[in-house]
């Protein structure tokens, strides 16, 4: 798996490096970094990814563990629409292929989420930083396990929360 440079972990673009495991052959499979772009979200990318190596062949039909390492936290339906197309948050997009996989389920992903920060939107505010917690919290109801960053438990956050519960 690659690592994210020190400019990366803070960037306002949003980065991920992701590998599969396989259980079943104990073989790694890098899938490399992405980023946000014209194309998407840097989640957004990595699952256009996973679909072209699961289309072609590359990835052989089974139940993999998906290790993603993010800059910031996915994006939330709970915050107001921020893709072109309407395209689903991509915590939304997650959660899919934690519940469905790919392929009518002939390849299956335990993901496993690791962020260092709560995404803020932009500008970033504590509100969004709030929302995009929640976004967190139903991910990790749909299966996901997920390594909280820094944020989640900050004074300010937390007050947000209390909030809109
Ligand atoms: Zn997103």
């Amino acid at each position: 798996m690659q690592n994210l440079s020190d400019n990366e972990w803070i960037a306002q673009t949003t980065y991920c490096v992701a590998e599969l495991y396989s259980r079943g052959t104990q073989q790694t499979l890098d899938l490399g970094k992405f980023q946000s772009n014209g194309n998407g979200h840097a989640e957004d990318n990595l699952i256009a990814a996973l679909v072209a190596q699961t289309t072609n062949g590359a990835i052989a039909h089974g139940t993999y563990d998906l290790l993603i390492i993010l800059n910031r936290s996915p994006c939330t339906s709970l915050m107001p629409e921020l893709k072109a197309n309407h395209v689903p948050a991509c915590m939304t997009r997650l959660i899919d292929l934690q519940t469905n996989g790919l392929g009518n389920g002939q390849w299956r992903f335990n993901i496993q989420l690791n962020y260092r920060h709560l995404y803020g939107g932009n500008p970033a505010t504590n509100w969004n930083r709030a929302l995009n917690a929640f976004g967190v919290q139903q991910g990790a109801a749909s299966g996901m396990a997920i390594m909280h960053g820094e944020g989640i438990n900050d004074v300010s956050v937390v007050i947000e929360m209390s909030k809109l519960q």
